[in-house]
């Protein structure tokens, strides 16, 4: 008797070496693997197309039977190929193979008829077909109708591998009737209308129709999706049961002085809500763990000092950090005043803090006299330690890891609550993944008055066109960013055009006139430093620069955006450089440089910029075109994002759906402790290699 955990050399006609090449191509080990490695697509056997249809079926795969006669390699060196003619009663096309073309040739017969299937594609006013796959028609079955195609590399198929032996394979072990047992229940089952496991296994491979086919696919997907969520919030329940947190109790003076005496607006319907749910939730005696998305201009900072606030009004400090050197000290800067103003104490701290200042510095938040504290990786060294570090908030998070974060918990032995803020707006089925261990809060709406930023799209050609404009808002007073891809894999051609990007600006607008500052990672620290006040302090007009502005940055003075190449810059960077002018009073623009020649995607990106301002939309339009795996902020988060078959980018009503249904089982059952939740429990303990302390869920 086979069942799942069966090993594949067991099953009849695999045996020892074709077992290894099981392993060691296809990653299938046991039955189970077997029946998971998914068809790529299906052909429907039952129709079968004549050569002269062939104009009505380009670039779908189709099934032709036909003879074959005339193979010969033709072309010399890598243009060789084989070519051989396919003749049905009703004409000829060309089969051609580019890969393999000795086995080819050698198992190809003449005269005798075949079943052919492949794409056909016109090339020089004829069909052909490139890499076919062949059946002898007097082994093949018609029977089978809708058949399953799997995804064979060129070793397995010269070993005799094909993607036919797999449809054997699993068709005779699904025949084999042995009990799938389903891990969901019934009722389950039901109410999600899932097909159950084994008709699943069956219909994923064999469809019946294609009802079945999408059936048995949805089924699928639902689990991909529901496991992981699954596994995000029983994380969450453990961080939550397991970490304490302080208990912010009161809005006190602190918080009632800054409102009442030192704001200077009325703050946004978002900026109140999420104020709101960061209070509900450090109230509570347990460790908050939020995340705050928010657009560029949001006023994600104002939510982050109100948050501190809360803290410091119950007696304890808060901590800011920043990514790099510049934003801590935006933020400090942007602080400080206020800060001083209700009578409390602020220290920034980054790598370039004196030492003589660090001691003062360490003392002071030992001691408790430091109220809050702003600053860079400097502040999770262990020379740091705070009295009572009660609310830490992380500026831009993807640039920190988990472990990272980590660090701030052993400061005390109350772990502090952790507010993170990013102003890379994710799409929701992205942030549930990617985040689904922490509490999001949105802020989706800008403070009013805002004039939305004009983005213009320019080619390298019209140069003079833009110097035109620079120079007229320069005569106007403002401040111009000019900014410079840099990819690592071309980082010294990157480099190259900036210098030159630089040296025809200096000729365009030369001093004493005009005065540009130039700032990127190849310039120490302190010359950036001293380039970005330049900047700041309104004593230069142009900034040269790589993205290394692109976050946080503010000069409210900076009218004018310029991105150069910017068809080689992802959407949501693109909308991040954009976020950095706007930011004043008068009306902005941001102007993309691009070569004449784009690619499809390139224009899709940059058309996507001229159309919308709203950053949650332009995350989904980069979603749907480059996947989720390469989104800004994915890469480093170790949760996968591709599965075998949910695709992140469009099943995100399944995604909500299979969320849902996690959340319900969790609510009956929190430790999934019920006798019909055990195979669950198993799958997460087992396959999702999750650490799952039981005991802490309750
Ligand atoms: P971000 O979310 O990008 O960090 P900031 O917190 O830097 O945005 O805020 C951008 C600008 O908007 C700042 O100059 C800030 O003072 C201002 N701002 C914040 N909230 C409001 C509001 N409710 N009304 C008007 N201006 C606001
Ligand atoms: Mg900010």
């Amino acid at each position: 008797m086979i069942n799942l955990n069966t090993e594949i050399q067991f099953l009849k006609g695999v045996g020892e070496k074709r077992a290894q090449l099981f392993n060691s191509e296809l990653d299938i080990y046991t039955v189970e693997d077997l029946l998971y490695f998914f068809p790529y697509k299906y052909i429907d056997k039952s129709k079968v197309l004549k050569i002269n249809e062939l104009h009505s079926a380009l670039n779908f795969s189709v099934q032709i039977k036909g003879r074959i006669s005339n193979i010969e390699t033709v072309g010399m060196g890598r243009a060789q190929r084989l070519v051989a003619q396919l003749t049905d009663h009703t004409g000829s096309i060309q089969l051609v193979w580019f890969k393999g073309i000795k086995w080819v040739k050698a198992s190809l017969k003449t005269g005798v008829e075949y079943m052919v299937f492949g794409k056909p594609t016109l090339f020089n006013g004829k069909f052909n077909i490139t890499h076919p796959e062949l059946e002898l028609l007097s082994s093949f079955d018609a029977s089978t109708g809708i058949t399953p195609q799997y995804s064979i590399s060129e070793k397995l198929k010269h070993q005799f591998i094909t993607s036919k032996v797999i449809e054997k394979l699993t068709a005779s072990v699904l025949k084999n009737h042995f009990h799938i047992r389903d891990y969901h229940t019934e009722d389950f089952l039901k109410k999600h209308r899932l097909l159950d496991l084994s008709q699943t296994l069956i219909h994923i491979h064999f469809p019946k129709n294609q009802h079945f086919q999408k059936a048995a696919e949805y089924r699928i997907k639902f689990d991909e999706l529901f496991f992981i969520q699954l596994k995000l919030l029983l994380k969450k329940k453990i961080q939550k049961n397991t970490n304490q947190g302080h208990v912010l109790s009161k809005i006190g003076s602190y918080f009632n002085n800054y409102y009442a005496n030192h704001l200077q607006f009325e703050l946004t319907n978002a900026q109140k809500r999420v104020i709101k749910e960061i209070r509900a939730d450090v109230k509570t005696g347990q460790q908050m763990n939020r995340l705050l998305q928010g657009d560029v201009g949001s006023g994600k900072t104002l939510v982050a000092l109100f948050s501190m606030l809360m803290a410091i009004d119950n007696g304890y400090q808060a901590a800011m950090m920043a990514p790099t050197e510049v934003l801590a000290k935006q933020h400090y800067d942007s602080l400080k005043k206020d800060i001083e103003a209700i009578g409390l104490k602020i220290h920034l701290l980054t790598g370039s803090t004196k030492q003589s200042e660090r001691k003062l510095i360490h003392k002071d938040l030992l001691s408790g006299e430091g109220h809050i504290v702003v600053g860079t990786h400097a502040l999770i060294e262990d020379t740091v330690q705070f009295k009572n570090l009660a609310l830490v908030v992380i500026d831009e998070q993807h640039r920190f890891g988990v472990a990272q974060r980590a660090k701030f918990w052993s400061k005390n032995t109350i772990p502090p609550h952790i507010l993170i803020m990013t102003a890379t707006p994710i799409p929701r089925t992205l942030s549930m993944t990617l985040y689904g261990d922490l509490d999001v809060s949105v802020i989706d709406e800008l403070p009013p008055g805002r004039k939305s930023i004009i983005t213009q799209h320019f080619y390298e050609t019209q140069q003079a066109r833009i110097n035109k404009f620079i120079r007229e808002q320069i005569q106007l007073g403002r401040q111009i960013y000019v900014v410079y891809p840099l990819i690592k894999e071309s980082e010294k051609l990157d480099y190259k055009a900036l210098e030159e990007g630089f040296w025809t600006l200096h000729e365009d607008f030369p001093p004493p006139k005009y005065a540009i500052s130039i700032v990127h990672g190849k310039i120490k620290p302190q010359d950036k430093e001293i380039e970005m006040q330049k900047f700041i302090k309104g004593h230069t007009h142009i900034m040269v620069a790589t993205t290394v502005i692109e976050v946080g940055v503010n000069v409210p003075n900076a009218s004018v955006m310029i991105i150069e190449s910017a068809e080689r810059f992802g959407l949501s960077q693109l909308h991040q450089l954009r976020g950095r002018v706007g930011r004043g009073a008068e009306q902005s623009y941001c102007i993309l440089k691009t070569s004449y020649k784009l690619s499809k995607d390139s224009r899709t990106r940059i058309e996507a910029m001229l159309k919308s301002t709203d950053g949650f939309e332009l995350a989904e339009i980069d979603l749907q075109l480059r996947g989720p795996g390469n989104i800004e902020g994915t890469q480093q988060s170790g949760v996968p994002l591709e599965f075998k078959k949910a695709n992140l980018a469009t099943d995100q009503t399944i995604l909500s759906v299979a969320r849902a249904a996690a959340e319900q089982i969790l609510l009956s059952d929190p430790q999934l402790q019920l006798k019909e939740h055990q195979p669950i429990r198993d799958i997460i303990k087992n396959k999702y290699s999750s650490k799952i302390n039981w005991s802490k869920i309750g």
